[in-house]
């Protein structure tokens, strides 16, 4: 059926010419309109072609340069995430031998872990281009449309926060992954009728800091899903000492130790310190990074020994002042921290539950005594009220820690 269509030149060979390999064309004189024979098509074509270079558009004045620079190119440069890296390079070498798209990949965990690095460096490894784009940025079927027409064989597609596309766009994509064609809607009406477009074989790379809130047939459609975990301190050292020799920073290894130790196990926040240290150790000192500067700037910055920030120690305090060391909801504690509930689930209680800060019950979360100890609460009395709570919330209760909280019963 397809190919009925590609010999008639309309529409599938105008569309791709026009949403095609070259955009310049589409821009140029040379771009020729009149061979459109229905007008309200060729209006949905031209408005799908300018969609495509707006979304392009918007992606590139979000990238900063320093980033790119910093962006590792091989699996040589990306440091930890060894089983992620170990695998994917014999999924890749596979592909390659076999001469077809890597099947597709999702990858998800907190922010800043290295999910859009490790998606370029899988594109440069096969040796193809990568597309960026984000679920927000594909707001209607068109938009994904066009980009997926414009891909080449083999190309890589990532698409970031992908838990934010739309469901008619994920309609769009499920064929799209599945049996590489489109399924396209020409004409309105009673005249309406639905023709499959044959799409390039391409691997879709998602990136997603809440793999729970993807539908399941997306999900189903992944072959290969890795969780990106914090990073070790060894790791962020070596991140560390690459980007400073590209940023031509000078540093001590014991202020590099230092950073990593108070990065949150996460590679964009290191990255944001040691450009902050820079200053300090430019205006303050003679330009070089060490020990006592690095100190001296991260309490500047509210970092803490432990590496946590203001924030953290806001959700800490609150649920320890207020809720006596919980259990206590997840929008009870935004509520009262005055936090958005996804950041707190995705930025901050990712780390504080790696260094044991925190603990997940199923009535809420709770502090540990580790938290107490760092914020100086006493342990005796009020760690009591907690390991209660910990104690209510993993053995008992008939009500959740949420009820509890919420009807402003039992508060501490
Ligand atoms: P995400 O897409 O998960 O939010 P990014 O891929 O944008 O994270 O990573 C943020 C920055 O951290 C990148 O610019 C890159 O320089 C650096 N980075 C991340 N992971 C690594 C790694 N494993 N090795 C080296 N640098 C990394």
């Amino acid at each position: 059926m397809a190919s009925d269509f590609k010999k008639s030149n309309f529409p599938t060979a105008a569309f791709q010419r026009r949403i095609g390999d070259d955009r310049e064309y589409i821009e140029s004189e040379a771009f020729d309109d009149s061979r459109f024979d229905e007008p309200s098509y060729a209006e949905d074509l031209e408005l799908e072609a300018e969609d495509e270079r707006l979304l392009l558009r918007k992606q590139k004045t979000k990238q900063d340069s320093d980033e790119q620079r910093l962006r590792p190119l091989s699996f040589d440069d990306y440091f930890g995430q060894e089983r992620a890296k170990e695998n994917l390079k014999i999924y890749i070498e596979a592909a390659k031998l076999r001469s077809e798209a890597l099947d597709h990949v999702l990858l998800y965990g907190p922010p800043g872990l290295g999910k859009t690095t490790l998606a370029a460096i899988i594109a440069a490894s096969l040796g193809v281009e990568m597309r960026v784009t984000s679920g927000p940025a594909i707001e209607k079927p068109g938009d994904i449309a066009a980009i997926l027409t414009n891909l080449k064989e083999n190309d890589v597609l990532f698409i970031d926060e992908i838990h934010r596309l739309n469901r008619q766009v994920e309609e769009v994509l499920y064929p799209a992954m599945e049996d590489f064609a489109l399924d396209i809607m020409i004409g309105k009406g009673p005249a309406a009728r639905s023709i499959r477009l044959d799409l390039p074989q391409f691997t879709l790379i998602g990136a997603t800091t809440r793999a729970g809130q993807l539908s399941a047939p997306m999900r189903d459609r992944f072959g290969v899903v890795h969780r990106l975990n914090l990073y070790e301190v060894r790791d962020l050292e070596k991140i560390l000492a690459r980007d400073a020799e590209i940023l031509k920073i000078d540093i001590k290894e014991a202020a590099l130790h230092e950073i990593a130790r108070r990065s949150r196990g996460t590679p964009r926040i290191a990255i944001r310190l040691l450009k902050r240290l820079r200053d300090f150790a430019q205006v303050r000192s003679d330009g070089c990074i060490d020990l006592a500067i690095a100190r001296h700037a991260l309490e500047a910055l509210d970092v803490d020994s432990e590496g946590l920030d203001g924030t953290d120690r806001r959700l800490l305090r609150t649920m320890i002042e207020v809720y006596g060391g919980g259990p206590v909801g997840l929008d009870t504690l935004a509520a009262a921290c005055n936090e958005d509930r996804g950041t707190i689930e995705d930025v901050y209680e990712p780390y504080l539950m790696q260094i044991g800060f925190l603990a997940k019950t199923a009535r809420g979360r709770v502090a540990t005594r580790l938290a107490y100890e760092h914020l100086d609460y006493p342990i005796s009395d009020t760690l009591m009220q907690g390991s209660r709570g910990l104690f209510d919330a993993q053995f008992g209760g008939e009500r959740s820690s949420e009820q509890v909280h919420d009807t402003g019963e039992e508060q501490a």
